[in-house]
């Protein structure tokens, strides 16, 4: 795979992390706030964010898996759903990459289908340059190239995310 390299440091990314975090005080005041933790990539990210925000955060989990098919329609499979109701909450779903866009549209829909009174997206990567369809997060940490990533919470196989920074494989 090449060697690994270093596209983010810990320190740029806690950096970022605590200007979102105060970005999102800033804006919801003292509103209850709902997170919506995409697993297993966010996770980290989920975490390092709430604790910089004073806010009551409750904590929703979805995990969703996506197949290429060959006429690249990415068809997302709800695999963890919520557990709770999302209804009337003002909800932030917390996601590690905005690639395609697929998984976000696909969840944006589904999460308004549930009525929440506000819904934003906040993510901490945006590769802007491979987007197949329209969608923009509210909140981005880093506009990044088109390189497969790894670490604080993206993986390879299930390897990598517990990197303290953002790197990526040179010949990936
Ligand atoms: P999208 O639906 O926007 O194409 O894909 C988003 C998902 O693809 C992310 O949540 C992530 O799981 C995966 N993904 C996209 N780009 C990368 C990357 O560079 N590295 C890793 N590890 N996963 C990625």
């Amino acid at each position: 795979m090449g060697d690994l390299k270093v596209l983010i440091s810990e320190e740029e990314v806690d950096k970022r992390v605590r200007e979102i975090a105060e970005e999102i005080s800033e804006e919801y005041k003292n509103k209850n706030l709902t997170f919506i933790c995409i697993l297993k990539g966010s996770i980290f990210f989920t975490v390092e964010l709430a604790k910089r925000i004073p806010n009551n955060i409750n904590f929703e989990f979805i995990r969703v898996s996506s197949y290429h098919g060959e006429n690249s329609t990415g068809i997302i499979e709800m695999k963890v759903d919520l557990q709770g109701d999302i209804k009337d909450h003002d909800v932030i779903v917390i996601e590690d990459i905005v690639d395609t866009g697929r998984t976000l549209s696909y969840l944006k829909q589904y999460l308004q289908s549930k009525g929440p009174k506000s819904l934003k997206i906040c993510a901490l990567l945006d590769k802007k340059e491979r987007r197949l369809c329209e969608m923009e997060a509210d909140y981005v940490g880093f506009d990044i190239p088109d390189k497969f990533v790894v670490g604080y919470g993206l993986d390879v196989d299930e390897k990598y995310r517990n990197l303290p920074y953002i790197g990526y494989f040179e010949n990936v």
